[in-house]
């Protein structure tokens, strides 16, 4: 038998390395052999700690919400009276445990396969992509990833293949590629359970990048607050050099390349790529101003640079391996693929969920995520952190992709969802990510430094019953001059989540002004 723990920072923060242990122990005193292996998160973050059992010839059977006692209790049942305790199981089945809507591509192996381990990896077809992009010209490559319409996860949306392409076009003595993973927005939680899962997805797809635009090294950028995700990184770098899949004459193709790990040091800031490339110089985190040259020309030590986030990465050696029809067959025309969401607030199940662009909001939350918590109204759900928007329920059949959110005021960020139910003040709301991005602002552009801090006086002041009238116009007003005059995307948006609780949610602006509360 097979036993697997979702050991992801989820996983342990609900005990699952006690419940490891504990079933370690039970084996030991009842004589059973088994193997026991810890997993990433599989997205049920609501349910961990999950425990896998596989016995050979049966279907994988998973117990959610188990402790280190019920654990002991499972083992003996299971595996030495023959009762599998299905009233305890959430699934009895070999495919994830998640609903019909759901569609796994950047999270396939998560949850499935033990990160430490590069066989398990291998086993799925892992790194079957680098082999075969070996054997193509960067070009072909680059026109695969175009033909794909695979748009960039970190936010913007951006088509991977013409950035790929801006790269490959540089003559250049040196040039990098670089994994954007500071992730940074309040509440989510993607990259870092990617990383910590399925570690060996992303360096097989900076792989790809670096054989098409022809950079010889690599730097994952990862926030020193993921200890985890850094620690499975390395072992996985480490095994992928041991198998010659990473380092000189890369499966004797005569290409090299080499995976360095970078530590940020968790300013939101740095996730702008000029900041990134400052910071790994080791330079004060800082966007450029503009005009300045795109980082595809002039990156990292003034060498053409492709950065890109972990989820695209994640996504390249998929779209090799299984083709470009495959990976359009999923999403929309303008979006394929999958939307990976950390799904957080005041909602029944939450956790990370991988649903198909184009997808309805309502879908996401009522049905994936088993609508609002302790039956209580919907309110508002808040997409793309600091920088996005909050939608009202009349926008519940929005399809979720770049381009619809963007058009009602929000955006995909790299993937924050957070929901709110009818006891939540929409004031509040917005101050409390203009505060985080007043904190995180740089401070170089006066409006984004000086107008959040106006702003947020502001709003402090509506709160507590002093706000005036005119208030809300001159926010408005407010807002869209920050985002005219900042020079990066933390301004251009940090008025967000203020014009769009003013655009959805006027009225109790007008009641905390009117009412003096
Ligand atoms: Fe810095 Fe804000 Fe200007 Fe961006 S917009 S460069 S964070 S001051």
């Amino acid at each position: 038998p097979i036993i697997m723990v979702g050991a992801a920072t989820c996983g342990r923060a609900s005990g699952a390395l006690d419940v490891m242990h504990a079933i370690g122990d039970k084996l030991k005193e009842l004589d059973i052999e088994a193997i026991v292996r810890q997993v990433g998160c599989v997205g049920m973050c609501h349910s961990e700690v999950l425990v896998d059992i596989i016995k050979p010839g049966r279907p994988r059977i998973t117990y959610a919400n188990i402790t280190p006692d019920l654990s002991k209790e499972l083992v003996e049942d299971y595996l030495v009276h023959e009762n599998a305790r299905e009233d305890l199981a959430i699934c009895v089945s070999d495919d994830t445990p998640e609903d019909d809507l759901q569609v796994r591509v950047v999270m396939r192996n998560c949850g499935h396969i033990d990160p430490n381990s590069i066989t398990d990896y291998l086993a799925q077809d892992g790194y079957m992509g680098l082999a075969k992009a070996l054997e193509m010209t960067p070009q072909e490559i680059i026109d695969e990833v175009k033909e794909s319409g695979l748009r960039g996860r970190g936010g913007g949306g951006f088509p991977a293949g013409r950035k790929w392409e801006s790269c490959l076009r540089v003559d250049a003595d040196q040039k990098y590629v670089i994994c954007n993973a500071d992730e940074g927005d309040p509440g989510a939680f993607m990259d870092r359970s990617v990383l910590e899962g399925d570690p060996h997805s992303v360096i097989e797809g900076m792989a790809i990048a670096g054989y098409a635009i022809g950079a010889t090294k690599g730097i994952l950028y990862v926030r020193a607050e993921y200890p985890l995700a850094i620690r499975q990184l390395k072992i996985a770098i480490e095994q992928a050099k041991e198998r010659n899949l990473l380092g000189k004459n890369i499966l004797g193709s005569g290409f090299d390349f080499e995976l360095d790990i970078f530590q940020g040091a968790g300013a939101f800031v740095c996730g702008e790529s000029t900041a990134l490339v400052l910071s790994i110089e080791g330079r004060r985190g800082m966007p450029k101003p503009l005009p300045r040259p795109r980082t595809s020309e002039e990156g990292l030590w003034g060498k053409p640079t492709l950065l890109n986030n972990v989820k695209t990465f994640a996504c390249v050696a998929q779209i090799i391996h299984r083709g470009t029809d495959w990976f359009k067959s999923i999403g929309t025309e303008n979006c394929p693929g999958t939307a990976v969401f950390a799904l957080t607030g005041k909602i029944n199940k939450s956790g990370l969920i991988e649903v198909p662009m184009g997808i309805q909001l309502e879908k996401i939350i009522n049905d994936i995520g088993g609508g609002v918590a302790g039956g209580r109204a919907f309110k508002a759900v808040q997409t793309g952190g600091p920088s996005g928007g909050c939608l009202p329920p009349e926008m519940l059949n929005l399809p979720v992709d770049f381009d619809s959110l963007t058009a009602a005021g929000s955006m995909m960020g790299s993937g924050g969802m957070v929901v709110m139910d009818d006891t939540t003040c929409m004031v509040d709301v917005a101050r409390y990510f203009l505060e985080f991005s007043l904190e995180e602002s740089c401070g170089q552009c006066t409006p984004c430094r000086a107008g959040t801090e106006q702003m947020l006086t502001i709003l402090n002041d509506i709160s507590q019953g002093k706000g005036r009238e005119g208030d809300i116009d001159l926010l408005v007003e407010m807002g869209e001059a920050i985002i005219d005059g900042s020079i990066c995307g933390l301004g251009q948006s940090a008025p967000n989540p203020v014009l769009s609780t003013i655009r959805y949610f006027r009225e109790e602006y007008e009641a905390h002004i009117r009412n003096k509360e």
